[in-house]
């Protein structure tokens, strides 16, 4: 079936693209800014800095664009907070945010935890959480939270004793794909999350020289289950299980060009390798004709296979930056994006 049946149902997959303001680098040197949205439209349109005089940018509309002076709240009730509804009914979601490093994926996803309005999905979905459960009456909620990270097609669990330690993706019958000894915090509450989020980020950091150059390779993925409890009207007890998947992606720049700064050439195919399996996975879905969805090809969407398709609500956020030297990277990513829908 389609995953667009009708556009007055809510899409199962949601493609949003935001660009974020000019950096005061970028600002200082004087750089073009090359890209135009249209919130009313739904419209990108990037201008080519080398295009023949009277060449037409290119455009792509998506379900949403947020331009540099959005907010994340704008973002998160319009795109996310439907999904995290869906959550907190048992159904499965995933937030992704893809696009090249510096562009705003991590800014989208965690943002500022100390300032309220530069709060990213992260904070906001178990704000959110929270508050629901607190007006809940009759039921019943475990939220667990565990944080990992996908390196070189290894998993690691960034909340372990041993971060170290590389753990297996395991598939059983009853549960589905899941990460074998992978730990998970029970909290109660947004502080505790963000306790639990510091502790990830500090194990992030072990063991890499470079933590920018380590956090656009690596894509790291914070899994919130909400599990609720309710007696129904025939005295029976009924659990509901959803998951939420919110993955900061590895950064989409090809490796061709971050080779000239030194990395392995093996590391630099893996990376690619779980992301364009990633667009694979999202393109055969959308496609809804393919009856082989190649979720086997990588770590990333082996791990999400029941939360891409399917009863699953699943929203891109691709971001982008607005300056001309970005141009190739920029258009990249919006091909990408434009390959969801
Ligand atoms: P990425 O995770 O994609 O590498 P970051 O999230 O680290 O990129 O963003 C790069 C820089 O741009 C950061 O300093 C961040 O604060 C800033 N930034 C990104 N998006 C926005 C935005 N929408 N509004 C304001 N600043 C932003
Ligand atoms: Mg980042």
């Amino acid at each position: 079936q389609r995953l667009h049946p009708n556009p007055a149902s809510r899409p199962a997959l949601r493609v949003v693209a935001r660009c974020r303001p000019l950096s005061r680098r970028e600002e200082a040197a004087g750089c073009e800014r090359i890209v135009e949205l249209e919130a009313g439209l739904g419209r990108v349109s990037i201008r080519n800095p080398r295009a023949a005089p009277g060449e037409p940018p290119k455009t792509f509309t998506f379900d949403a664009v947020y331009d540099a002076g959005s907010r994340q709240a704008e973002l998160y009730d319009e795109s996310v907070r439907p999904l995290v509804d869906a959550v907190l009914r048992g159904f499965n979601g995933t937030v992704l945010a893809y696009g090249q490093t510096g562009t705003g994926k991590t800014y989208t996803m965690q943002g500022s935890w100390a300032e309220p309005e530069k709060r990213g999905v992260i904070p906001s979905a178990f704000e959110h959480i929270f508050t629901h459960i607190s007006r809940s009456q009759n039921q019943q909620y475990l939220v667990r939270a565990s944080y990992l990270e996908i390196y070189q097609e290894e998993i690691r669990d960034l909340l372990a004793k041993d971060p170290g330690k590389k753990l297996e993706l395991k598939e059983s019958p009853e549960t589905g794909v899941y990460i074998k000894d992978l730990s998970s915090f029970v909290t109660k509450n947004v502080k505790e999350i963000e306790h639990v989020m510091n502790l990830g980020s500090q194990a992030r950091a072990v063991g890499s020289t470079n933590m920018n150059e380590y956090s656009s390779r690596s894509h790291a993925i914070f899994l919130i289950t909400v599990e609720c409890s309710e007696t129904g009207p025939d005295g029976e007890e009924h659990i509901r299980v959803g998951k939420l998947n919110l993955v900061d992606l590895a950064g989409s720049e090809r490796q061709g060009k971050m080779g000239a700064h030194g990395e392995r050439p093996k590391e630099a195919s893996k990376i690619n390798l779980s992301l364009s399996a990633l667009g694979n996975v999202i393109s055969a879905l959308v496609d809804g004709r393919s009856t082989h969805i190649p979720y086997r090809d990588s770590k990333l969407t082996r791990l999400l296979q029941d939360s891409l398709g399917g009863n699953a609500k699943t929203i891109m956020v691709a971001t982008l930056g607005p300056a001309s030297h970005s141009y190739d990277e920029s258009l990249s990513t919006l091909r990408f994006a434009n390959r969801a829908k």
